[in-house]
């Protein structure tokens, strides 16, 4: 085992000098190796990983990031952006209140330091809320706005507000749409609006709600089936 030390780093590398290939460095589950011909002397390899310190330092962090990932998320449910699924990776660092990062594969949630032995069930949920509650802000107007369009006829207003387990609901011409909606597909949140946008013109499930239901809804058994256990 050979150390190179950078500023702020100590790289440890193993050298193998069996072969004849030319030099040649990987990076195998967080290990670095150096193959090097037998005629290189350990100052020369030295000086090469020296050279490519930032490429091995960079590989070096995305594989304890995985790393990372992997132990860390235990215990932790994953959650549902439009259908797609999301690990949740802890973090805990000196600040004062939760951050939340959207990654491409996971989502970042970095925790104040001093909440590590608390139980965080609350907290998570309180942040994966606002997060939905953004992603809804973003979103909503535009989806209602083509639910609009295709059906002829609108709400008065509409409402993004946290209804607790139902999803969305229509009163006094008024949709209201519960953040958390934002973890299905959008062929599915499309479908729970649409509903909501019948009721302006049936207030209860009557056949004639239900076929203007199948008039906007291409598909409509399939998601009907999908959402049969959701409330709205
Ligand atoms: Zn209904």
């Amino acid at each position: 085992m050979s150390f190179l030390s950078t500023k702020n780093d100590v790289i440890t590398y193993t050298v193998d000098q069996t072969s004849n290939s030319s030099l040649y460095i990987s990076i195998h589950n967080g290990e670095v190796i150096v193959k090097a011909p037998t005629y290189y002397t350990q100052r020369q390899i030295q000086s090469i990983v020296e050279q490519k310190k930032n490429w091995i330092l960079k590989h070096l962090k995305e594989y304890i990031e995985a790393e990372n990932i992997r132990t860390q998320k235990i215990n932790q449910e994953p959650i549902f952006i439009f259908g797609k699924q999301y690990d949740i990776l802890l973090k805990y660092e000196n600040t004062k209140s939760p951050t939340l990062n959207l990654r491409n594969k996971y989502v970042e949630i970095i925790l104040p330091a001093k909440y590590i032995d608390l139980d965080k069930t609350k907290i998570i949920h309180a942040t994966i809320t606002k997060m939905y509650s953004s992603i809804a802000k973003d979103q909503i107007e535009n989806m209602m706005e083509d639910i609009r369009h295709q059906l002829g006829f609108a709400p008065e207003d509409f409402k993004i507000q946290d209804l607790g387990n139902q999803l969305a609901k229509c009163s006094n011409s008024i949709i209201t749409i519960n953040p958390c909606i934002m973890q299905y597909s959008r062929e599915t949140i499309r479908f729970i609006i649409t509903h909501e946008f019948c009721h302006l013109k049936y207030k209860n499930h009557t056949k004639s709600f239900y076929e203007l239901m199948e008039k906007h809804i291409f598909n409509y058994e399939e998601i009907a089936k999908q959402t049969n256990n959701l409330k709205f």
